[in-house]
């Protein structure tokens, strides 16, 4: 007998809600028991993925700290490279920062200036869309690169914060939509 199918409805079903972290009025998306689960965390990796030829992509890029996870997977199973998007401060050798605003505060986000060469097709991949903040930097320091960002994907999005519009100059894909 086959395996079942893996459908977006079984990772909606795995993601834990977890109100009131890490501050009073967040539900945090919790995808841990997605990774925990041998079939989830393979057929996220194979759906985000699906559509992309060995080969066809040169880079896939995660976004600090839980992209790097699905981005890791991916790069591994296109036979691409992985480059990780960091936080400000954690990458060792030279980069180009991008800041973006949140609620209170601003973050930045910073790559290494030779992380792929200029032209190159990359796949950005991170855990969840939220307000779009962090993946538009994350694609604005790609971009920076001369790199072609091919799809901005996400095992979660959170449709109510739009997201999506801040991305708009690029496809988004994302498999759990709430
Ligand atoms: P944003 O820049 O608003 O789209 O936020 C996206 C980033 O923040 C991603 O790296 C997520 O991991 C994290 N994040 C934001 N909101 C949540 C949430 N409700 N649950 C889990 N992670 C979140």
């Amino acid at each position: 007998m086959s395996t079942p199918t893996v459908t977006p409805a079984d990772l909606e079903r795995a993601i834990r809600n977890v109100p009131d972290f890490p501050k009073p009025g967040i539900q945090f998306k919790d995808i841990t028991p997605v990774l925990q689960d041998p079939r989830l965390f393979a057929a996220s990796v194979e759906l985000l993925t699906a559509d992309l030829a060995p080969g066809s992509i040169q880079a896939v890029v995660g976004i600090d700290a839980r992209g790097f996870i699905f981005a890791a997977a991916a790069a591994f199973k296109l036979g691409a490279g992985l480059v990780p998007i960091r936080k400000s401060g954690k990458l060792p050798y030279r980069t180009f920062e991008q800041s973006y605003d949140l609620e209170y505060g601003s973050n930045t986000l910073a790559v290494h200036v030779d992380a792929v060469p200029s032209g190159s097709r990359v796949l950005l991949l991170d855990d969840l869309l939220a307000t779009g903040g962090t993946a538009q930097a994350a694609a604005a320091l790609l971009t920076r690169l001369g790199a072609q960002v091919v799809r901005i994907g996400f095992l979660v999005e959170l449709s109510f914060l739009k997201g999506r519009t801040r991305l708009r100059d690029f496809p988004v894909q994302s498999l759990v939509v709430y």
